[in-house]
């Protein structure tokens, strides 16, 4: 240990110490504590979730291969408990195909298939829910799996020993404290631990977003202007978009709430989202925009006249940062071809993420999940949805479980034990491929 480690405090000592409670990290920490480990969850901020709560990431997507749920497991329970709060909204499954009616009815709820081409596209298993609802199921799960949890505690040195991490060092309102384990799952979203502990890394960037919501919309009103007046419609939505500077056609969706609506722009390209200067400037930039998008649509589209702004997310919302380069990098090809590997442990939509895609080179004992995993910036693009950043976290949890029982290094679990263990926890590990497929080798099942 160096030396500038020794006289900081040991505040817990658990087998797995989980950095960063975003999606991934609630889920990790919950896989590992149900596959037998003690387990302290560490968050920087005063809330789980990450982007999904924070940043206000509200649809839950990326879990169908056309008609096939192909993301399952830890996220399945969140919809449920959130569904029993009246807190998501999920298409039934009478619903789940494309007809004009079933677009009209579902697309402000962002639960079409927008990876399709065709149009109308598809309704599909998603779900759209409340980001506060999101953070209250992630404390009672973390609650219920008897997880030490340490919120205001922000990561900032691994400890390192003889090449394997031993656990990691926090900042805190008390001064820096340390956390001891047996291992470490990095879910930070932008590689803090693992880059810290001395593993390669590739640079990414994308648009940061500024996600913000509106109250009092009269969104039947607004979805019949839609409908009924489309090229008037399209005259203000065009320019709505291009006052904000940057939006996705559908740039606000409903949300379980009625009259509340989220927003998911404006994106700003050119911001690095791990720099200081450049996330105060975007929390300026943002806000501007978003103002200037709320006053227009007040004056001028149907449904928005009483709207009231009801605010920013907490966190600015950062796609890609750093990322993992790990024993196997994802590439673009291999997502878009869907290809598959026998060490498949997750999968997301039509694509699967190898167990070599978790495991950092150069340091033993730390694992990742979550959207900085090993993979090219173009194949994250694709491949970093909510849902597949929880199965990411399941399995790490399982490989952490495995390797403290068997007492080996978390590096060598067989990719099938987690194979099995997740089919048997309910998740689908991706070891059977569907048919579109590609790659398939022999030893797939
Ligand atoms: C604007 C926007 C729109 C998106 N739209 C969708 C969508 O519609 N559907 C969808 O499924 N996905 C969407 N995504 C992608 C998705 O939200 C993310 O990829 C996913 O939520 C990442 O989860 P994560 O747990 O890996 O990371 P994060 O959610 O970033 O979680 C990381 C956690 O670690 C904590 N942390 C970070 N650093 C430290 C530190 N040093 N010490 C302690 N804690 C730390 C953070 O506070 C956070 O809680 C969108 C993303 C953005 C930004």
């Amino acid at each position: 240990m160096q030396s500038n480690q020794d006289n900081i405090p040991v505040v817990a000592t658990s087998d797995v110490v989980v950095v960063g409670g975003g999606a991934a990290g609630v889920s990790a920490a919950v896989s590992a504590a149900r596959n037998g480990c003690s387990v302290t969850l560490l968050e920087r901020y005063h809330h789980l979730g990450g982007m999904a709560s924070g940043g206000m990431v509200l649809v839950l997507d990326d879990m169908v291969n056309g008609k096939e749920i192909t993301v399952t497991g830890i996220v399945d329970e969140f919809v449920q408990r959130l569904q029993k709060e009246g807190m998501a909204i999920v298409p039934p499954v009478e619903d789940r195909y494309a007809s004009d009616e079933m677009y009209r009815k579902w697309a402000r709820w962002g639960v079409h298939d927008f990876h399709q081409a065709q149009k109308p596209q598809p309704i599909v298993y998603a779900a759209a829910f409340d980001p506060d609802a999101w953070k209250r199921t992630s404390l009672d799960l973390i609650r219920e799996n008897n997880i030490n949890l340490r919120l205001h505690s922000w990561f900032s040195e691994a400890i390192v020993e003889d090449g394997a991490i031993k656990g990691v060092i926090c900042q805190t309102k008390m001064g820096r404290q340390a956390i001891r384990g047996s291992i470490v799952i990095d879910t930070t979203g932008d590689l803090d631990v693992a880059i810290s502990a001395g593993a390669d890394f590739t640079q990414g960037q994308y648009i940061v977003t500024t996600v913000f919501r509106l109250a009092n919309v009269d969104t039947e009103e607004a979805e019949r202007f839609e409908y009924e007046e489309p090229e008037e419609f399209a005259k203000i939505n065009r320019q709505a978009r291009r006052i904000i500077g940057g939006a996705w056609e559908m740039w606000w969706l409903k949300t379980p709430i009625p009259g509340i609506v989220w927003c998911n722009c404006p994106h700003m390209p050119g911001y690095d989202g791990i720099s200081v200067e450049d996330l105060t400037k975007a929390e300026y930039e943002g806000r501007e925009r978003m103002m200037n998008l709320y006053h227009y649509v007040r004056e001028h589209m149907p449904g928005f006249e009483n709207a009231s702004m009801l605010g920013a997310a907490e966190q600015v919302g950062v796609r890609t940062t750093r990322m993992l380069r790990g024993e196997y990098v994802v590439t673009k090809d291999d997502v878009v071809n869907r290809r598959h590997f026998a060490d498949t442990v997750c999968r997301g939509r039509d694509y699967y993420t190898p167990y070599r895609a978790l495991l950092p080179t150069g340091v033993e004992q730390l694992i990742v999940a979550g959207r900085h995993y090993s993979a090219e910036p173009e194949a994250q693009k694709r491949s970093r949805e909510i849902p597949p950043c929880m199965v990411q976290g399941q399995v790490a949890g399982i490989a952490a479980g495995v390797a403290l029982q068997k007492n080996i290094t978390i590096r060598s679990v067989d990719p099938k034990k987690i194979q099995k263990i997740m089919r048997a926890q309910g998740a689908d590990p991706g070891d059977i491929p569907s048919d579109n497929a590609t790659g398939v080798s022999e030893c797939a099942a």
